[in-house]
């Protein structure tokens, strides 16, 4: 496909012809077949394991070195079945189409190919190279199964795609959701109004508070109320309502900060009013060294050298959360995720898998 490597295009072809949702067994299945075969194709070690999401595969290679580099990634997408069929992989206006392109095949696809031109080094000055793909990103709020696997490698390498303007990603948000719950006391609306507790206007006034006072409470705090439900009737005070709200901060201590102002909640008459805890994803650290090392490498490819903190968690919080530094945006420049219109950039992928190459110890 035009501007594509040889051979990329028909690859990426081939893996957007397979719907591969989260959680669709047989099509997580058919989708680390073809990456496993291509990466045996390719010169590398291949692991294939079972696990209760879906099959998680592990392409490696080894050069001379002693460190150790993780590229991330994960195989399943967001489109449920039938979305293969309807959408095959296109181009259009300079850009490649297709479901899962940028969110992210076109990643995977980077990966295995710079580990392709290391395995073509086996006396390369480059360590462990290892690509971890798994089958369950898109769905999941908690670590990765084999989060323990990761500890101690030298660095993260996660192929989510690129931004629109091409920067890489050297830092993410810490972000949660909450379910907000407040119970209080049915009663009819006529006769027995004063009988009722409104546990919905509790968390109407609650919501007020957290968008008004929570969101930019501190630099880059985000508070959302993103639903709210509440009632059993058109003429019943709706004695019970929840709610969610979507946080997000730059640190840790920030994200716990929003959660603890959260619940801080007001009176409300009769009404108990409590917020679930789930711990959501942790932020991803710029680690300065390998940022600056990742932007030099894209300038010296004349690649757009630009960074970005994200909003958006993905495994590569994961990896820096164990303390291994981790880069991200390293897929594809792209966009459109999760969306119709999803898209890359051809012209990227090539500088994409030579910058991924180098920073994995490659010569
Ligand atoms: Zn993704």
């Amino acid at each position: 496909m035009h501007g594509l490597p040889d051979g990329f295009g028909e690859r990426l072809a081939a893996l957007c012809a397979v719907d591969a949702q989260t959680g669709d067994h047989a099509g997580l299945v058919r989708s680390a077949d073809l990456l496993a075969g291509w990466a045996t194709d390719d010169g590398l070690a291949v692991e294939v394991r079972a696990t209760p999401e879906g099959p998680l595969v592990i392409a490696s290679t080894r050069g001379a070195g002693a460190d150790r580099t993780l590229l991330i990634g994960h195989h399943d997408v967001v489109y449920p079945a039938g979305t293969a069929a309807a959408r095959p992989l296109a181009a259009r206006d300079g850009r490649v189409l297709g479901p899962g392109v940028a969110d992210m095949r076109g990643g995977l696809l980077v990966g295995l190919a710079a580990l392709a031109g290391l395995a073509r080094d086996p006396q390369g000055p480059h360590g462990a190279a290892e690509l971890w793909i798994v089958p369950d990103e898109e769905a999941r709020s908690w670590a990765p199964a084999c989060l323990d696997e990761w500890r101690g490698a030298d660095r993260a390498l996660c192929l989510e795609c690129g931004r629109a303007d091409g920067a890489i990603v050297t830092a993410r948000k810490a972000c949660t959701w909450l379910t907000l719950e407040a119970v209080g006391r049915d009663a009819h609306a006529g006769t027995e109004r004063d009988e009722g507790r409104s546990a919905l206007m509790a968390l109407v006034r609650e919501a007020v508070r957290i968008e008004d006072e929570l969101h930019g409470g501190r630099p880059g705090v985000q508070a959302t109320v993103t639903q709210l439900n509440g009632g059993s009737g058109m003429n019943t005070v709706p004695g019970h309502a929840t709610a969610s709200v979507d946080l997000r901060a730059d640190t840790a201590a920030d994200l716990a900060w929003v959660v603890a102002e959260l619940g801080r909640f007001a009176a409300h008459d009769d009404i108990a009013v409590t917020r679930s805890d789930e711990p959501g994803f942790p932020p991803l650290d710029r680690d300065a060294a390998l940022a600056e090392h990742t932007l030099a490498l894209l300038a010296a490819v004349d690649a757009p050298a630009r960074e970005q903190t994200a909003a958006g968690a993905s495994d590569g919080s994961w990896s820096s959360s164990i303390g291994v530094p981790t880069v991200d945006g390293l897929g594809p420049i792209g966009g459109g995720d999760h969306g119709p219109d999803e898209w890359i950039d051809p012209a990227s992928v090539a500088p994409r898998i030579e910058v991924v190459r180098r920073l994995a110890g490659g010569r």
